[in-house]
């Protein structure tokens, strides 16, 4: 498989069809891999695509990233199921074009939920909760696969609260809920990282970071930590696509995503719309319409 991908992704470099292709190369060790740009035909070995793929690599497609903005032809990009869910709904919030991007991807059986949990082969007992009922292992939209032509797969489920401490959380009096959030947020230090790794975090100043009007407090202490929290939730609304970074980039391992599990849950039954499933069609919340009979919205 990672032949195939190789050969293409070196054809298409060297024939001039593409500028870059963003993907994945071995890490600082062998359980890690590392977002790698390739430009030269040449250095397409240095390529691979496998369990320890674990990078959302479609937040380098979000124009608040340079790339975009260099006027590529064209840009070539290794794209797991999940990742091609991402890249659909950066199409559908106008980040980026369809016909910018070249989707490489394969058949994906998951990937570990952190590198220091790789022991050489994927298991349930270091498999990454998004991929439990993942129905994108074969993707939605591919330019190349490998592996042969494209299957069309039906995918009418809808989201699931698969995590268990969602479930958890989900059951929990409203009290009790409020103790857990206020618990792990004492332990946010308003690093951003989980900002910094989300493909749908778009804006180029973060609200986070404007001092002029001031609208959420920049202390971390915990008026300004939830205050945020709740702020970047309710961002991400019907926008989310899952990859479950914010988590995984969270140095004092808050469950940042488990809000924006629930709200996708909140959104399906709602307003009936799955996030990184249609191109065309956008998230509820981004969109109004100019004769809306609440006065508020005119
Ligand atoms: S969520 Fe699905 S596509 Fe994404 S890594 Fe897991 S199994 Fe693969
Ligand atoms: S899981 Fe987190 S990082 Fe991924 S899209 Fe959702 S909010 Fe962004
Ligand atoms: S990554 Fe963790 S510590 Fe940093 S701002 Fe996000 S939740 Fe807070």
């Amino acid at each position: 498989m990672i032949e195939e991908l190789r050969k293409h992704a070196k054809e298409l470099l060297e024939y001039g069809e593409l500028d870059v292709v963003i993907g994945y190369a071995e890490g600082s060790d062998p359980t890690r891999t590392s977002p790698v740009f390739i430009r030269k035909g040449d250095d397409v070995d240095k390529l691979v695509f496998d369990a320890r793929c674990i990078n959302s690599l479609p937040l380098y497609l979000n124009k608040r990233h340079e790339y975009p903005d260099k006027k590529l032809k064209k840009t070539g990009i290794f794209a797991k199921g999940c990742d091609v869910r991402a890249i659909t709904q950066l199409i559908a919030e106008n980040q980026l074009k369809r016909e910018e991007v070249y989707i490489f991807s394969a058949p994906c059986e998951g990937v570990v939920s952190h590198p220091e949990n790789w022991d050489g082969a994927l298991h349930d007992g270091n498999c990454a909760s998004k991929c439990v009922g993942c129905d994108v292992k074969i993707p939605a939209d591919a330019d190349f696969y490998s592996g042969g032509e494209l299957p069309k797969v039906e995918r009418n489920e809808p989201y699931q609260a698969s995590a268990p401490q969602l479930v958890n959380l989900i059951g929990m009096a409203k009290d009790d809920r409020f103790a857990f959030w206020r618990n792990d947020f004492d332990r946010c230090f308003k690093c951003y990282a989980c900002r910094e790794v989300c493909p749908h975090c778009s804006c180029n100043i973060c609200i986070t970071d404007r001092t002029q009007p001031n609208w959420i407090d920049q202390a971390a202490h915990q008026k300004g930590v939830f205050a945020w929290h709740m702020t970047r939730a309710m961002h991400l609304v019907g926008r989310c696509t899952g990859c479950g970074e914010c988590t995984r980039a969270c140095p004092v391992d808050i469950q940042v995503d488990l809000f924006n599990q629930r709200m996708k849950e909140v959104i399906q039954e709602t307003y009936g719309y799955k996030s990184g499933y249609s191109e065309s069609e956008k998230p509820p919340l981004i969109t109004y319409k100019t004769d809306d009979p609440q006065e508020f919205i005119r």
